[in-house]
């Protein structure tokens, strides 16, 4: 439909059949993680990805440069754990010097943020998400079967140190395991530049089965908070964006909700994923993918990585394909650690 929209060097943007246009890269840069988050990754062993099928950087800054060409403007890295990817911060330099590129932001457990931070922000890293589940040190350790909440502490300090803020703290609830953690969150955004953002837990099958009643829905924690705080709604950053956002009266942060579960948002996608061993995605759900790493290395020209993304995003589903019985009876063989959350 809307197809012959042409980009700046005369290529079509990505659009699909529903008329929504491709804007946003997730960039996964590896599978690896030094987290186990109970709902994401198995504790025992993972069948990580061989080394020689993970992207080299000129193959992912390639890739790049192509979907900038086709109306991309926004790169998230992501993973498994992004900061892991040895010399990530070339990687981002070289993602950030292409013209196109608007915005380069980064999503992280945070282990490793007190001492990347700066050389990220030096290579035009602009926006940070830093992912921490508990603020309580034997909570963290229990939901993610690691240690390591200091670290994270320190990194999101370093973030403000550098002005990187405000900075968004991604929250997954589980019930029973850290959904006591709300109100300890909620008094963090009263004090610090922070969005914290509570996300619905999705049914990715990757880690714990956890069941349905495990789901903790964003209805519910507004309406915890509201009986503390009082919350006046700012909206979306913008439409596409998955958090709605609301200020805290008192406070210096926001508090945001992601529910993808109780109120998908797939009308309004504007995704695409890249995984870190070469595959491109329409969807965090799809249940095909196109195999860019082949072509790329079995001499595919530009033209013919162009023309395969856009018949991925033509291919891309209406979404709201959150349907938790299909999914808890039919798991994804690609989890969230080997797609890029
Ligand atoms: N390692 C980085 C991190 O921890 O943010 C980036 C990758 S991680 C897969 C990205 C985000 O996905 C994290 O906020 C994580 O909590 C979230 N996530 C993982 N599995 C999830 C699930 N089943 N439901 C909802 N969010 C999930």
């Amino acid at each position: 439909m809307n197809a012959s929209r042409a980009t700046r060097d005369g290529r079509g943007v990505l659009v699909d059949r529903f008329g929504r246009v491709v804007r946003s890269l997730r960039l996964s840069v590896t599978d690896r993680c030094n987290l186990r988050c109970q709902y994401c990754m198995p504790e025992g062993q993972i069948p990580w990805f061989s080394k020689d099928r993970i992207l080299t950087f000129e193959e992912i800054e390639r890739v790049a440069r192509i979907l900038a060409s086709l109306g991309v403007t926004e790169i998230r890295l992501t993973g498994g754990e992004p900061l892991l990817r040895q010399d990530l911060p070339v990687l981002a330099r070289m993602l950030s010097g292409i013209e196109a590129i608007e915005d380069l932001a980064l999503t992280t457990n945070g282990l490793l943020l007190e001492e990347m931070a700066g050389p990220l922000v030096q290579a035009g890293v602009r926006r940070f998400n830093v992912h921490l589940d508990s603020l309580e040190p034997a909570g963290f350790a229990a939901i993610s079967r690691r240690g390591g909440l200091s670290r994270v502490l320190a990194g999101l300090r370093e973030l403000e140190k550098l002005g990187a803020i405000p900075v968004k703290i991604n929250v997954v609830l589980v019930r029973g395991v850290n959904d006591d953690q709300i109100e300890r969150f909620v008094d963090l955004a009263l004090r610090r530049p922070y969005q914290v953002r509570f996300i619905e837990m999705m049914p990715l099958g990757g880690g714990e089965p956890f069941e349905t009643d495990r789901l903790v829905p964003g209805r519910e924690v507004k309406q915890r908070i509201e009986a503390i705080h009082r919350l006046t709604p700012v909206g979306r950053d913008r439409p596409s964006a998955p958090a709605n956002v609301y200020r805290l009266q008192e406070g210096v942060g926001d508090i945001g909700f992601i529910n993808p579960v109780t109120e998908p948002f797939c009308g309004d996608c504007d995704r695409i994923r890249l995984t870190a061993d070469g595959k491109i995605r329409n969807c965090l759900f799809a249940r095909a993918e196109t195999d860019l790493a082949a072509l790329l290395r079995e001499g595919g020209s530009d033209e013919d990585i162009a023309k395969a993304l856009q018949a991925d995003v033509a291919a891309k589903g209406p979404g709201g394909c959150l349907d938790l019985n299909q999914f808890y009876r039919d798991r994804l063989p690609r989890k969230m650690w080997q797609i890029g959350g």
